[in-house]
């Protein structure tokens, strides 16, 4: 079996070289999908978790040191 020189690829709606193809399978069966577009779909989502992980972290380090500075300023006032 070989494939045409070019295959069509569904996410760009356009040809690209085979070697630059892959095929995946998807929903309504399989479908060829170039590699750049795999590999930016991968790191988008990838810097998107990150970035969720990250606000997440800072929100939680924030809502600690609101907490702590609330402490410090309670026990401060009762001390005095
Ligand atoms: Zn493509």
């Amino acid at each position: 079996m070989s494939l045409p020189a070019n295959i069509y690829c569904y996410h760009c709606g356009r040809h690209h070289p085979s070697a630059e193809m892959r095929q995946i399978e998807t929903k309504g069966g399989k479908k060829w999908r170039c590699i750049k577009s795999i590999e930016a779909t991968k790191i988008t989502s990838a810097q998107r978790d990150a970035f969720g992980k990250t606000v997440t972290m800072i929100n939680k380090a924030e809502q600690q040191a609101r907490v702590k500075a609330r402490l410090n300023a309670e026990r401060l006032l009762s001390a005095g």
